[in-house]
């Protein structure tokens, strides 16, 4: 691996969030909890993708510079140390928007298009025919995000796989047309034979799509059915008792793949204890929903109460936060630029040297 690849000898790995509200539960387990392994044998890039916000909160521009501090707070929160990552503002980073342009050129219009999460995001945002040109093309956007920091996995959930899979075919194809790789070359050699972008690949977290209290789509910060990793404990009590399993009586055989027991196998750690109330349920053996979704609140509680104690520290200091951010967008563009001028030399695209405020 060469130095851009990797700090210390550590494989580069890069995720993030959009501002479009707080963190929540689908974030720890499907992304962030993996990140915070990560964060010790990697190179992390973290990024706050508030372009993207753009996409869908135009008129709330307020809102989303209010909750990519939010979210800042929440991975610190979380446990993601500042010192051992870099978290970073995408709009700080001018190498992601030339990026972006170059890769709309490699991606076939129709392509993006059948993106599969597009389209579930288009039915149930509710964006009917009026969304902006901008909101299919922050799909071609996150390829960007992702391959200017050339990293080798992308922590992320399940519904992040079909964006990855966009990014696997820009790398590919710039790693063809512009460096000279064979189209028939494997992935993992495509380093190896000249290509400047690493094929990434992604690393879908413990539970790749939990469920929102509303137990029919995934948990999304802007579907209002989370559960806040900011929420105190009584409101997360409150929450869990929404969750609807349809389910009638103590003694009517319950489902236990209903909404209610996923959060029981995610957040409740006693084995032996799951597996207890995985049987009294499907049974019916007098076990009701109310008891089931006080063990699970309680459990939801003891994994967010170190958090609680974290972000203490960070409360009404967005100062503190912009500090950190602003470090993170330092490191962050010296390996974006990096990268945009092996890109710019390989796409015919150097006229003379580059000079950009950050380096
Ligand atoms: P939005 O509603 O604005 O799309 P979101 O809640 O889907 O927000 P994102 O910022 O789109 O959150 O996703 C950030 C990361 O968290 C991605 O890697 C995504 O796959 C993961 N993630 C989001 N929701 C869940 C979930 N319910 N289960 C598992 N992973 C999730
Ligand atoms: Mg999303």
């Amino acid at each position: 691996m060469s130095s851009i690849d990797a700090i210390a000898g550590k494989p580069r790995i890069l995720t993030g969030d959009t501002p479009t509200g707080q963190l929540h539960l689908g974030h720890w387990v499907g992304s962030v909890k993996r990140r915070v392994e990560l964060q010790h044998s990697h190179d992390c890039y973290f990024i706050i993708a508030n372009m993207h916000a753009y996409t869908t909160r135009l008129a709330k521009s307020e809102d989303i510079r209010r909750d990519s501090i939010a979210i800042v707070r929440d991975y610190l929160a979380m446990g993601i140390d500042p010192e051992k990552t870099t978290i970073f503002l995408q709009s700080e980073i001018p190498a992601i928007a030339e990026l972006t342009f170059l890769f709309a050129m490699l991606l076939p219009f129709n392509r993006v298009m059948r993106n599969p999460t597009l389209k579930t995001e288009i039915e149930v945002k509710g964006l009917g025919e009026s969304y902006s040109f901008g909101f299919p093309l922050y799909a071609v956007g996150q390829t960007a995000d992702i391959l200017a920091f050339r990293p080798v996995g992308v922590p992320v959930g399940e519904d992040q796989v079909p964006h990855l899979e966009l990014t696997r075919e820009v790398a590919r194809r710039f790693n063809q047309i512009f460096c000279g790789v064979d189209e028939h070359a494997e992935d993992e050699d495509h380093s190896k034979l000249g290509g400047v972008f690493p094929i990434p690949h992604a690393d879908v977290g413990v539970v790749g799509r939990l469920a929102g209290i509303d137990g029919i789509n995934k948990m999304s910060k802007s579907l209002n059915n989370a559960i806040f990793v900011a929420d105190d404990a009584k409101e997360v009590e409150k929450k869990v008792k929404k969750i609807f399993t349809g389910r009638q009586s103590p003694t009517e055989p319950g489902d236990i793949n209903n909404v209610l027991f996923q959060y029981v196998r995610t957040f409740i750690k006693d084995e032996a204890r799951v597996k207890e109330l995985e049987e009294k349920y499907a049974k019916g053996d007098n076990i009701g929903d109310g008891h089931v979704k006080l063990e699970v609140a309680a459990a939801i509680n003891e994994l967010l109460a170190p958090m609680r104690e974290r972000r203490a520290k960070y409360e009404g200091r967005d100062d503190l936060v912009l500090e950190i951010l602003k470090a993170g967008c330092e490191r962050a563009n010296k390996v974006a630029e990096a990268t945009l001028e092996r890109v710019k030399a390989h796409a015919n695209l150097v006229h003379w040297p580059r000079h950009v405020r950050y380096v």
